[in-house]
């Protein structure tokens, strides 16, 4: 599971700077769902092979009345959610009593947390280390998070007590090379054993339950003893026409006798967890609402993960063919940066054709686990390179030489060649759409990543 880092203290102490910092250009999840408030942002990061959830908060201020009070008490639910805490002071306010409020907190909830003393731009780091000493939770580490400054020795700290991913180290070296027009050898993923990790994913009351019974429902079962927490999905294994699967079930169903129902709340974190864990997400939403903001905010974020998608457009019973077709209007028009993920109409509440996402499943795992041999990925990059040119920088050609598969589930195409830092996005959404087509490849995004110097 993606560890979660929750970043707390209280307003104005830069926690949005950070961050930003931290997730870079990548879409935050803004929790804006019923329940939720406006306050708690969530967005995927990465720092040196490993990836995690951060969560900012709106901050606590130790006197909270009306609106504050909602904001502190999300504050504290982001602690709960989360495996650590970066509990950050602000160096030039000094300490405070609000300071010292969250410190006892985090102290009583025995939460991993860490002291960061940020704005040290503005005083002397040793100082602020002394400063916030009596708030007993070890040395502040100081940053200068709007300049960027003990970033890295911080999520040193923070992050070296969660394992690394293990998806940066597949790749290059067992690519195998297949001789020409033999057959592509499809090497197991590294959770296939297991059968494909699918994740039910999609807003509140969209569906998601209704969907989970309707699959487990009508299929094998094969252990059903977790008892899911507050945290944690629930992993349920079962079998389809003697294909294994793993669902993952964010909504909370729990099984009654025959019956599941649904228990849990919407959790963006086992949401953004769930995401992260799958091999392929059905993404499911509510036909009668049509596609709402937080619909492609979530979607952006799996786009961001990679993951292999189908998307299921629910309760399409009993729809007006108006509204049906203003419905698939708006899908094209919405839906463009998603359009390799096959799309389906179903109704998971009478079972209409729920059947048939696990084709979409199956194709879109495929196409995301394939390991292509290098000659193939050569001969493609050959082809599309005679065809269409890369443009010349300098009066000299871009020059592309080969390319090899860097990582499965997204398939990772690593390109070779020369000045490979001036190929524009253009070039590289052509090559992307020249193996997308001639590698068959549906329901997942690729990667493209050139490597110079050759
Ligand atoms: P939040 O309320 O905790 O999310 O705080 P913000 O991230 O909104 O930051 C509050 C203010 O502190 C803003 O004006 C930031 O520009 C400023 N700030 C954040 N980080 C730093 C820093 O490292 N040094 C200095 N000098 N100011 C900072
Ligand atoms: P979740 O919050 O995404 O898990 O959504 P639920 O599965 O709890 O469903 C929310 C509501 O939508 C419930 O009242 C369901 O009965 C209803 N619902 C779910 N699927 C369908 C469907 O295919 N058609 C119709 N008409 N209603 C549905």
């Amino acid at each position: 599971m993606v560890p979660v880092i929750a970043l707390v203290g209280r307003p104005n102490v830069g926690k949005s700077t950070l961050f930003n910092r931290l997730t870079k250009t990548r879409d935050a999840i803004v929790a804006e769902y019923a329940g939720l408030t406006r306050d708690r942002q969530y967005g995927e990061a990465k720092w040196q092979g490993r990836t995690y959830i951060v969560i900012d908060t709106g901050g606590i201020s130790g006197d909270e009345e009306g609106i504050d009070a909602k904001m502190a008490e999300q504050s504290l639910q982001a602690i709960e959610e989360a495996d650590a805490v970066l509990f950050m002071v602000d160096s030039r306010a000094g300490m405070t009593a609000a300071d010292q409020l969250i410190a006892e907190h985090l102290r009583k909830r025995n939460k991993r947390s860490f002291l960061v003393a940020n704005k040290v731009d503005t005083v002397d780091p040793d100082i602020a280390r002394a400063e916030f000493s009596p708030l007993g939770l070890g040395d502040a580490l100081p940053i200068a998070a709007a300049h960027g400054r003990g970033i890295n020795a911080m999520l040193e700290d923070a992050l070296s007590i969660f394992p690394r991913d293990d998806e940066g180290e597949e790749g290059e070296g067992e690519t195998e090379i297949v001789a020409e027009g033999e057959e592509p050898k499809r090497v197991p993923g590294p959770s296939e054993k297991d059968g494909i990790k699918i994740a039910i994913i999609g807003r509140p009351n969209v569906g998601k339950s209704t969907l989970v019974n309707r699959m487990l429902g009508e299929e094998r079962v094969i252990v059903y003893d977790q008892a899911g927490t507050t945290r944690d999905s629930i992993y349920i294994p079962f079998e389809r026409d003697e294909e294994k699967y793993t669902l993952i079930d964010t909504a909370g169903v729990r099984r009654r006798g025959k019956i599941f129902e649904a228990v849990e709340k919407f959790s963006v974190v086992k949401t953004l967890q769930a995401i992260q864990d799958a091999n392929v997400v059905i993404f499911v939403m509510d036909a009668r609402e049509g596609v709402v903001e937080h619909d492609l905010n979530l979607l952006g974020f799996v786009l961001e993960t990679g993951r292999a998608l189908v998307i299921a457009l629910n309760k399409w019973d009993g729809m007006e063919p108006g509204q049906r077709d203003y419905v698939k209007t708006e899908l094209q028009r919405r839906l463009m940066f998603a359009d390799f993920a096959d799309i389906h109409f179903i109704s998971a509440l009478h079972g209409t054709g729920v059947g048939h996402l696990y084709k979409s499943v199956q194709a879109a795992f495929q196409s995301a686990v394939t390991r292509w041999p290098t000659s193939r990925l050569t001969r493609i990059l050959e082809d599309a390179v005679q065809e269409h040119q890369p443009p010349l920088v300098n009066g000299r050609r871009i020059k592309l030489r080969y390319a090899h598969l860097g990582g499965a589930n997204p398939p990772l195409i690593v390109i070779h060649g020369n000045q490979v830092e001036a190929v524009p996005k253009a070039y590289t959404r052509y090559l992307e759409n020249t193996y997308r087509r001639v590698l068959k490849l549906v329901g997942t995004p690729i990667r493209i990543e050139y490597k110079g110097g050759e």
